[in-house]
């Protein structure tokens, strides 16, 4: 047993080496969970539980400050390395958290093609590829945006929700009847993005969870929002 346990940790090493430099400040070295004590100290990290639509659903850090600034520099100037420091707390806080099936499958909230083109890369895949590195499960890219739509922010709740209205597709292929699909996002506001795609999964059979770095205050969702996510 100890044999096993020495190999997985050596795996973990082999898949994240302790890195020189912090890999969200870059400067300060960094500790063995990635970052510098001064940036997980100025993250703030509060691990919560919530439930979205009656799916599960779990947020490293509130929607403010300094983890605000590091998802945006993650989503608009290429931080890989800063999603891949996301990635793997997220991944240990919910190893701790549930048990996660060796069935279960990532899937990360796709974007548009006309918007990853733009972007040239999309942030929830490379939190999902982080994730599946701490928990060794395959990554899924077959749900699909099939059609663009208009940022959630500043919509009212039936905007949003007519905003996704067939706006995800599954690619068919994959047999997720019972698994565990852990459906991964930067930051869940209102919850309808998560819902739709969870939606989608729970339609084929799978078992949907929601695995967010941040969540919002629930501003802007309305009451509808507030009534649909409720802590617990
Ligand atoms: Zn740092």
């Amino acid at each position: 047993m100890k044999e096993v346990r020495n190999w997985l940790l050596a795996l973990d090493e082999l898949f994240f080496p302790r890195p020189l430099e912090c890999v969200f400040c870059g400067e300060r070295p960094g500790t063995d969970l990635g970052p510098c004590r001064t940036c997980l100290d100025s993250l703030a990290i509060a691990w919560q539980r919530m439930e979205v639509q009656g799916y599960p659903c779990f947020s490293l850090v509130p929607y403010r400050g300094f983890a605000r600034d590091l998802i945006h520099k993650m989503k608009y100037h290429g931080g890989y390395r800063i999603a891949q420091g996301f990635s793997r707390l997220l991944g240990l806080a919910l190893r701790e958290e549930l048990s996660v099936s060796r069935s279960g499958l990532l899937v990360p909230v796709p974007l548009h093609a006309s918007r990853l083109e733009k972007r040239g890369f999309n942030h929830a895949a490379l939190l999902a590829d982080g994730i599946s590195k701490v928990w060794r499960l395959p990554v899924s890219s077959r749900v699909v945006r099939v059609r663009p739509t208009k940022p959630q922010s500043g919509l009212t709740a039936s905007q949003r929700r007519r905003n996704l209205r067939g706006a995800f597709a599954l690619v068919p292929g994959e047999n997720w009847q019972g698994r565990q699909i852990v459906i991964v996002d930067d930051v869940i506001t209102s919850g309808y993005t998560f819902s739709t795609v969870a939606d989608l999964a729970a339609a084929q059979g799978g078992r949907p969870l929601g695995v967010f770095v941040a969540r919002t205050e629930m501003d802007g969702g309305g009451k509808d929002s507030v009534e649909k996510l409720q802590t617990v």
